[in-house]
């Protein structure tokens, strides 16, 4: 019998989690560094981000897929490049996430990677999370009971969830 651990993260939609399951994890506001790229837009994604900020501002194509701009920010929450993602505040708060308490799927499913093998979606922690991530193993919230809030259910819906891809 499989030693894989399971988790039923929706009704009916269960996952393969490949990390430690004692990670905890708490985002460090002032970190931001997950805030410095460009994110990936799912098709569906595109459509809903449209109804909360212009498209044409925000947004650019790269390999036929939509990503969220990375650009020049006056602020000093960027990379050393000078440049964050299009909505990253001077407050280090995502402006989607303060003004329309919505956000991207990438952007929940940081620091944790997800990939469809085999029909089967598996988590694991995204490589880039060990190096960077300030959030992972702060504060007591266990990662795997919550996965919910990392996870949404549509992800169980993509032929290519891969969270890998990047601008
Ligand atoms: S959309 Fe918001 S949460 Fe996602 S990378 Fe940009 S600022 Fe960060
Ligand atoms: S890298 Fe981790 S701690 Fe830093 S902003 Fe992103 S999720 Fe939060």
């Amino acid at each position: 019998m499989s030693d894989e651990v399971r988790v039923e993260v929706h009704p009916g939609r269960e996952t393969v989690v490949e990390f430690d399951p004692d990670l905890t994890f708490e985002c460090v506001d002032s970190c931001t560094w997950c805030c410095h790229h460009g994110v990936l837009m799912y098709d569906r994604e595109y459509f809903e981000l449209g109804k909360r900020a212009n498209l044409n501002e925000a947004t650019t194509q790269f390999r036929g897929q939509d990503f969220i701009k990375r650009e020049e920010k006056d602020h000093d929450n960027c990379a050393e490049d000078g440049q964050a993602c299009h909505f990253l505040q001077e407050d280090g708060l995502c402006e989607l996430h303060a003004e329309h308490d919505w956000k991207p799927a990438r952007c929940s499913v940081y620091p944790l990677s997800v990939r469809r093998e085999d029909g089967e979606i598996r988590v694991d922690i995204r490589k880039s999370a060990g190096e960077h991530c300030e959030g992972m193993n702060v504060g007591d919230r266990k990662v795997i009971d919550n996965l919910d809030a990392f996870l949404p259910e549509y992800l169980w819906e993509l032929e290519n969830p891969d969270s890998e891809r990047e601008l």
